[in-house]
This record gives C-alpha cells, structure tokens and sequence, in this order.
C-alpha cells in the first residue's frame, strides 16, 4: 500500500485544528486576525479508518494522515489503522470517511503503564517461484499457498494478468481429496496497485479444510489454470528449536523502557564477561531534555511564546514570566528580573489602559533577559494584538522521574560471541528506531539472554555464540523511547526539535523530531524517493539531510566499523511483516532501487521460511506470504530507511519485522509477551541462517533446461539450480565472466526469467550461490573454461 505519500501539509492542518490554509505557513504568513489558541496537543488514539475501495484509499493516503502499515483488504473495501487526534478523525468524518473502533486510547495506555509498574531447518527448495501459467502465458499464479494458524485456516492467492488491473480474476477450490474444485468456494481477487502502476492480483480468505487443487481463472481471456496448494510454514513434529536440551526462554516479565533495558544488557556483560562485551556507539543523542516554555495570551494575535535558554531541568523549569498591568496612566513598558522571575509590565496610555503589543513584549523581553529567556510570537503572528496581564510558571513538559536521565544518551551495543575480534561473521538486530514500538527492544533482550543463558547446556546455542559475532542494539531511539514511555505514548520520531519558531510553540512538542527509519543515505527523500517529508511535522520528516541525526549514524557507524557484519534485522511495529529491499521507489512510474541479484532474492526467500517457520511455533502465528518479501512489493515505498541503507551500502542481508498485530502497545500479559517470543524465535532463527550461511561450502549445480540439442524452431530454456544461485552467461561463444549478464527474476514476485534461443547458440554459463560459492570452482576472472557450455542448433 501506498502510504504516507505526501508532504503532509493537509494533516497539518488538522494538527491545529484551525482553517488556516495550510500555504500560509509555507510563505511564513498567518492569520493576523483574532483566532483562540492551541495550549496543549491534542492527545490521538490509534483509530480504524474504513474506506469503500482503492480510490478512496489514495483519498485517505494523500491527506497525509499517519496511517499505520497493516492494511486489511476485505470484501468491502480496505481496513486500516491510524493515529488520529480528535479533531483529525472530525476532519476525516467531514471527508466522508468511515471512522470506526477506537484500537487504543491513552487511557488503555494509562492501564498498561499501571500493569508496567506492578511488574517492574533448513527447508529444501524454493517456494519462490511461478507456480503455474495458462497456455498464452497471459495468466500467471505466482503463489497458492494454505496455512493452519492461531486465526484458524487460509488460502492465499497471488496471480499476475497482462490485461493488469482491469482483469477479474477468480479462484475456485475443492474441499479436500476427491471432492470438485468449487466445492470449497469460489472468490475474486484484488487487484494490487501502487503508485499508479498495476504489481498483481492477491487475495487471502479463510477455507474450512485444507483444498487440494484450486483453479485460477482470467475473466479477460477466459484461460484457466489448475494447480495444487502449498503449504505455507509447516511445522514438524520436534520443533526447531530447542529440541532436546532444556532451552530456557521466557526472560522478559513487563515492558522495559531504554534505561532499564539498558541496564539490563549491561547487567549480562557484566554476568558474562567471556561472552559479551558493551560497545558505547558514538554519536550521543541529544538527551531526554527539553527547553522549558509558557505560552501567554489569549489569541494568536496577543500571544507569546517564551523558551528558557537554560534545559528545563538545568534552571529553565525554575523560571516564571508575569505579565503586569501598572493600572496607572503614562507608564513606560519596562522588565524586570528577581531571581528566577521576570516580571513585565507594560506600557499605558493617558487613560491607563494597556497598549503595549505582543510584538512590542517580545523585543522588550529578548532585550532585557535575553541570557535567561528568549521570546517570539505565536506561529509566524506579527503580534499586533495587546497583551493581557498572565503569570506562567516555565515548564519542559517532561514527566519521566527523576532516574531518567537528562543528559545526552550513549547508545549501546550488547556484543555476543565467543570470539570478538571480527574473525566470525558478523549479525546486527536492532531496534526502536520508532519510539513507540514497545515490544521491539524485548525482542532483543530476550534473545540476548537465551543465547547467554543457553550456552553451556545447549550445543546449538554454543554453535551459535562461539561462531558468531552478534550486535544487539535494543533501542536505536532512546530519547523518543523515554518520551513514548512517559509522556506521549504514540512518540515515533526523535525527541529533536528542527522546527523554526513558527512551529515551535508548546501545543506541537508531540510532534517534533526525526523519523530515524528516514534519515538514513540510501534511497533517500534527498536522492528523490517517495515516502518521507520536508514538514518537520510529519510522522514521516527525513531530517535536513541524510544521517543528520545521531541516532542513524550510530547504526550506519557499526557496519563501517565491523566490517564482518554480513546479516541484520532491524526490527518495527506491528504489522506481522517480514521485508527486506527494495525498500523505496520513485514516482512517477514506481522504479524502485535496483532489485537484488536473482540468487541473492531467492536466498531472501529461502531463509525467511525458516526464519518465519520459527516464529510459528511459538503459538501458531502467521507471518503470511501478502506480508512477506521486498518492502517495495508488499508495503508503501520509505525513502530512506535502514535495511536499504545497510544492504545497498554494506552488502548486508538486512531483513525487516514488523512484529505483532495488535497495536503499538498491547497488552503485555495476554499479547505483547507473547510477541516477545515468537520473534526472538526467529532472530534465534535469523542466527542459525547466517551460520549455515557461513558454513557453506557446497557448490551449487546447475543445468539448461531442456537443454543441449536440435530443435525445428525458437526454444524458451529456464536455468535450474541446486540451491538458490545467481546465473552468469554468455550466448556470444564467450567464457562468462563476473560482468556477464544474470538471469533476473522475470518479475515482481515472479519466478527466474527464461531466455528464448532463436538462432543456432552456444550458451556458457556458470552459477554462484549466495554465500559466494561458484559452481565447479570455476575462476571467471580467470583464463579456466570449467564453466558449463551447451549447444542448441536451431534448424529450419
Ligand atoms: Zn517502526
């Protein structure tokens, strides 16, 4: 889906739930007449948004909104959430949207935080593949998949059309062996559009019995296709992990904020020195800490906003401003300063009535005590209007205890391995670039502590830790974590102001900062990718350039820094999503950053069944295929998001969980514990793909299918593969080289592309798995000719 598309402009509007047009702010005017002010955010819940079909879906796209990734399709229509405030959800009713059930509240949150205080395999094969296409080649299915989950049984379908989206395409199935096909059910997909270009068709439904055959049928063409299902995820019998040995899991009891968990990966250094070791990251964030400010006045046009230049909890807290009315005639306007209180009286008229501006306080204060305050009018106003006489006592505004500490912030890895000298293959998780996402930094805490407390009873544990070199960095985002914590629960961004004065008043501090999974050098807002903002508003600001914030240097510094990093997980919420890159596109035309190497995608997929598989056993959940692949193919474009970064810059395998699907905080005893689990499951999983991945030393094979021969005309010939590879040929009679051409998937979510043999060829070619092993240890920078070779005579 195609979210959070555009400068959110529209949204800001809503934001001060004042009908100001929204190009004032742009050219730096507001309305200089007499408006009521905002004096605190507006406090949002996370909402559903009902819409009918795929234009009112762009409708609600393009307002801007801060929609959350899971979009449910259904039969009639699309079901997502957003974080909405009331007056954005009245402005959406006014749109004619369908606004429905309330998913949290801050008094759901309130709850949490009172039940937060009590507690203080590999699979063989690729499922990634065309299954099956009509005779023209006009229809497609790219996957048919069953799975049996904790929701109970699905199907999922995905098929591709020439005719695009114009084509109905429906899909019939049986119930189980020996019954017809349509005897279990018949539907129609969806069609799958993004950024004005058609991807395929898709659809999931629930079924009684697992189908065994399914028929796929183009209301275009009339074609059919008949296939058997897949099942997706299966379990077997022992489980993957833990089989034997008593595996301890289950270490975390309550959601943590960044300092405990801090603490905790502190704590497991200090408890496993052999084992594991801090490293500081570099880049200090700037700090849980805010200037202190009061806003006085009554209108826009009389109000004023004042900032302490100290931190609030550096003195700025201690400060008062007071706004006096002499009531006598003839008095100058004059400031004053006792202590931590400065007092301004302003000036009078013969009659003894006040006439001193806004304008004319602001330029009187910044004069008087500007090495205590500094003042400025209220979003862009000129001030015009008179004063009011006020007293306001300064404040930050933050309500963490006073164990939250002020200061800038170390961000800190927990480093893991027997061995810690960068001799083993390196594996970055991280997590909490989203302050909000509470659930991700115990992700991280609780693998941390089964693969220290694992490790001397459990053999594939100490496989794991002796051959390894793990990064767990549990929050990337700690300033916006401890404001999430204690402040705003629906925090996403950084805690940094980069908003000029006009924005800077009280009432918009929740929604200041950075997106970090925007900020990042690849694929950028700044290189012309689509999905992040100039507003410093929005959910989704980028930042003033790429890497400005400290927080994304810091994980961008550990690849640069360890070189042996090869894998990552970067892990969000929620969603149930597993993605890895393309992680942006361009628009027009949606041309996303280059797609990876055919080998390399299909070891993306390979390893992401048993990393998925893993997750399953915990409870049954389901990552499900429509969740599963590039982020570009099966969520909305991010310009400038980590995993690009990581992978395009650093050739890392970098992988995305968008864990759970219940909200940014659920409840922790019946849901976000379990989240916990089930995907520490499958970071354990994660660990155990890069080893084998290591520990690959198996050549691939490979043939041309059909292959060497005489044939009476043009013939279509695939490459086959004993594992997944990337194809090197030439079809010129040349030895293949590393700058050959690769066969490349065939298209979105397709299978490998063929080539058609028109003419009498010799074709040379030579595969490479994606843990680099080359086929026959052919050297094709070399002078060898021990590549594969294969001659087609075409006659007549
Ligand atoms: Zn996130």
């Amino acid at each position: 889906m195609n979210l959070r598309k555009s400068a959110n402009t529209r949204w800001f509007a809503w934001l001060l739930a004042l009908a100001l047009a929204t190009s004032m702010f742009a050219s730096g005017a507001s309305a200089q007449t007499d408006e009521p002010l905002q004096e605190e955010p507006e406090r949002a819940a996370l909402v559903e948004v009902h819409v009918a079909d795929r234009t009112e879906l762009d409708r609600l796209v393009a307002t801007g909104a801060d929609l959350i990734s899971a979009v449910e399709e259904t039969s009639d229509g699309y079901t997502l959430s957003a974080v909405l405030t009331p007056s954005q959800e009245a402005e959406l009713r006014s749109q004619g949207f369908s606004v429905g059930d309330t998913v949290q509240t801050q008094e759901d949150v309130d709850a949490l935080r009172a039940e937060r205080s009590q507690a203080l395999q590999s699979k063989s094969g690729l499922s990634f593949q065309t299954l099956a296409e009509s005779e023209t080649g006009a229809l497609k299915v790219l996957r048919a998949d069953y799975f049996d989950g904790s929701d109970g049984e699905f199907l999922s379908v995905e098929a591709k059309s020439e005719a695009g989206d114009d084509d109905t395409i429906t899909v019939s199935w049986d119930s189980g062996a020996d019954t017809e096909i349509g005897d279990g059910g018949t539907i129609e997909l969806f069609d799958f559009v993004d950024a004005g270009v058609y991807l395929y068709h898709r659809r999931q439904f629930s079924v009684d019995t697992r189908p065994e055959l399914i028929e796929v049928t183009s209301g275009d063409t009339g074609e059919s296709v008949t296939l058997s299902v897949v099942e997706w995820l299966p379990l077997d019998e022992s489980g993957n992990q833990g089989g034997n040995s008593p595996y301890l899991t289950d270490f975390v009891d309550h959601y943590m904020d960044p300092t405990e968990v801090t603490e905790r990966i502190e704590q497991l250094a200090a408890e496993f020195p052999d084992l594991a070791e801090i490293v500081e990251l570099p880049y200090q964030t700037n700090g849980y800490r805010r200037h202190a400010q009061a806003l006085l006045g009554t209108l826009t046009t009389n109000a004023v906003v004042v900032n302490s230049v100290a931190w609030g909890h550096e003195g700025g807290n201690d400060l008062t401003v007071e706004f006096v009315d002499p009531a006598l005639a003839d008095s100058p306007l004059s400031v004053s300063v006792t202590g931590n209180d400065v007092v301004l009286s302003g000036a009078t008229n013969a009659s003894g009535a006040l006439v001193t501006t806004a304008a004319e306080a602001v330029a009187a204060l910044n004069a008087a005590v500007g090495d205590l305050i500094y003042a400025h009018t209220y979003r862009g106003n000129a001030g015009s209007g008179v004063i009011v006489a006020e007293f306001e006592e300064l404040t930050d505004n933050l309500s963490a205890p006073e164990h939250i500490s002020r200061d800038p912030w170390t961000v800190k890895a927990l480093r893991i391995g027997a061995h810690r000298d960068g001799s083993r293959l390196g594996v970055l998780a991280y997590a909490q670039e989203h302050a909000r996402e509470w659930v991700t930094p115990l992700v991280m805490v609780e693998t941390a502590e089964r693969l220290l407390r694992n490790y001397a009873h459990d053999g594939e544990t100490r496989q794991l830790v002796n051959n390894l070199d793990i990064f767990i960095v549990p929050t990337v985002n700690p300033d916006g974590g401890h404001y999430s914590f204690y402040d705003f629960n629906f925090q996403r961004k950084t805690m940094l102001n980069h908003c000029d004065d006009n924005l800077s008043d009280p009432a918009l501090r929740d929604n200041w900062g950075v997106d970090t999974n925007r900020n990042y050098a690849v694929g950028s807002l700044f290189d012309g990718y689509d999905g992040a903002s100039t507003f410093c508003l929005s959910a989704v600001f980028s930042g003033p350039s790429e890497l400005s914030e400290p927080e994304s240097r810091n994980i961008a510094w550990l690849p640069d820094t360890f070189s042996n990093i090869e894998f990552a997980m970067n892990t969000h919420s929620f969603g149930n999503y597993f993605m890895w890159s393309p992680g942006a596109y361009s628009v027009p035309g949606r041309v996303t950053l280059p797609r990876p190497d055919f080998g390399d995608e299909a070891f993306f997929w390979a390893a992401s069944q048993q990393i998925l598989t893993a997750i399953k056993e915990h409870r049954d959940t389901v990552v499900t295929p429509a969740r599963t692949g590039p982020i570009a193919d099966v969520l909305y474009s991010a310009a400038g998001n980590s995993g690009d970064h990581l992978w395009y810059d650093d050739g890392i395998f970098a992988w995305n969980f968008e864990v759970g699907d219940a909200g940014f905080q659920p409840t922790f005893d019946d849901e976000g514990h379990d989240q916990a689990l089930e995907f520490s499951n499958g970071l354990i999983e994660l660990f155990r793909v890069a080893y084998q991945y290591d520990n690959d030393n198996q050549r691939p094979t490979s043939s041309l299918v059909p292959g060497q021969g005489r044939y009476d005309g043009p013939v279509e010939m695939v490459f086959e593969a004993s594992e997944p590879v990337t194809i090197f040929y030439t079809l010129d009679g040349s030895a293949p080289t590393s700058s050959s051409p690769t066969i490349q998937s065939a298209g979105v979510r397709e299978g490998a592309e063929s080539i058609t043999i028109l003419e009498t060829t010799t074709v040379n070619w030579f595969a490479v798995d994606a843990a680099g092993n080359i086929e026959r240890n052919y050297n094709p920078d070399g002078n060898a000719n021990n590549y594969n070779k294969a001659r087609v005579t075409i006659s007549g």
